[in-house]
């Protein structure tokens, strides 16, 4: 593994990250003001082919490699700016392994536009981490299947344009075996969305409903009974990628610059050592990441090694969190609503937001338990 950057890509970061700077600013809006403003400023980067730039051509993508994808998330995400969603990320690279040629035509240039938003239905009330044993059904009607059942935490489903759902089809089969995996047009009759309330107030995830749902055999991601296959995939690319070492790396950059301007903090108890041990585990998150774009330049598919990635920066993301709101001492627990707040009740707000980062994509004890198995090849239990 090479752990310089070669020239152009060098070129690129600087194109990519003076390009944010000039044109995006994070938003200070409504919730809602900010998804139209995000949904703008992904046209503006799906028309520089940035959005999808990894993908082939034919559909919508510009070949680049996916070092140069690598860097263009990491730029995107310490300019806190958006990159596409699930689109771009998780159903747009799992389509070009395991989609028909016309699910590929239909749905990859459109995500390539910046045109559709889609959201992911896997999780349910009663399935979770044993994600295999979920009970929303799909029975065959002649060309259509039709689907009932309820989905939960559906991040986003309240704007997306689509959602890709896995659903039983064989509830006589083992549990892997009997799933299958279908794209469906939020729109369509017998869908409905409930949002959920987080305890920082933001809506972020939703439940949604299926009652008689009819969803055309077209829109069947892998075999019959074998959507289980295809869903890991997907997983895989949700799991990877450098962009969450980036997150942690812009909250570190904003936490030094609070600590070097407010000497009362920063020469308080053991705060500089905080902040050098966060320093030094950086790098090592910023390395797991990079080992799974390198492995993705090769055609490799990580699959423990996306999971070390991912546990591994998703537990610093909360130790960083942590460590910021116990070095501000007692004014770190104030909300924005406090006159005494120190940076405006963010540390208390980073606090609680970052509590999920270990269970989303999976949590921590799944992501060890896939390190163990596929990656040490430990028996499973
Ligand atoms: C911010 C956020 C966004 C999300 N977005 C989506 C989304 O868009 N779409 C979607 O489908 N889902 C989404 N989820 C759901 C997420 O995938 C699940 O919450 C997660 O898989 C855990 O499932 P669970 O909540 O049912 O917990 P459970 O599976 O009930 O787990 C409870 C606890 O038991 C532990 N546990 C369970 N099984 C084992 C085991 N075999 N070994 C060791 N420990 C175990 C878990 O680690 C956890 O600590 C999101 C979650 C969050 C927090």
């Amino acid at each position: 593994m090479d752990f310089s950057w070669n020239h152009d890509e060098k070129i690129f970061r600087e194109e990519v990250r003076t390009f944010f700077k000039e044109y995006w600013s994070e938003s200070t809006d409504t919730p809602e003001r900010s998804i139209e403003k995000n949904h703008a400023f992904e046209k503006l980067l799906a028309e520089h082919g940035w959005l999808t730039m990894a993908w082939p051509t034919e559909y919508g993508g510009k070949n680049a490699t996916h070092i140069e994808q690598m860097i263009f998330r990491e730029e995107a995400t310490l300019h806190e700016a958006p990159t596409g969603g699930m689109g771009p990320s998780m159903i747009g690279p799992c389509l070009i392994v395991h989609g028909t040629e016309e699910q590929k035509k239909e749905h990859l240039p459109v995500i390539a536009r910046g045109e559709s938003h889609w959201c992911q239905g896997f999780s349910e009330p009663g399935s979770g981490s044993d994600l295999a044993s979920l009970q929303t059904r799909a029975t065959r009607d002649g060309d259509d299947w039709v689907i009932n059942g309820q989905k939960i935490w559906t991040s986003g489903a309240q704007h997306a344009d689509w959602i890709h759902v896995l659903t039983r089809t064989d509830p006589e089969a083992p549990k892997h075996r009997g799933i299958s995996y279908f794209m469906l047009d939020m729109k369509t009759d017998g869908i409905s969305v409930r949002p959920i309330e987080q305890m920082h107030g933001a809506r972020g995830f939703n439940e949604t409903f299926f009652e008689e749902v009819r969803v055309p055999d077209k829109n069947m991601i892998g075999d019959e009974n074998r959507g289980w296959y295809a869903a890991t995939t997907t997983l895989d690319f949700e799991r990877s990628g450098a962009h969450r070492a980036a997150a942690v790396q812009r909250a570190f950059t904003r936490n030094l610059d609070f600590l070097t301007a407010n000497k009362e903090y920063s020469t308080k108890g053991n705060n500089r050592i905080l902040m050098a041990e966060t320093a030094t585990e950086l790098e090592i998150g910023r390395l797991f990441g990079y080992r799974v774009g390198w492995m993705q330049s090769k055609g490799l598919v990580p699959n423990y090694e996306a999971s070390m990635s991912k546990v591994y920066n998703s537990e610093l993301t909360q130790r960083q969190a942590r460590r910021f709101i116990n070095m501000l001492g007692l004014y770190g627990n104030l909300s924005s609503h406090s006159d005494y707040s120190a940076l405006n009740g963010l540390a208390t707000r980073e606090y609680m937001s970052t509590v999920s980062s270990t269970i989303a994509a999976g949590t921590s004890e799944i992501q060890r338990n896939i390190i163990a198995t596929r990656g040490l090849g430990l028996p499973r239990g």
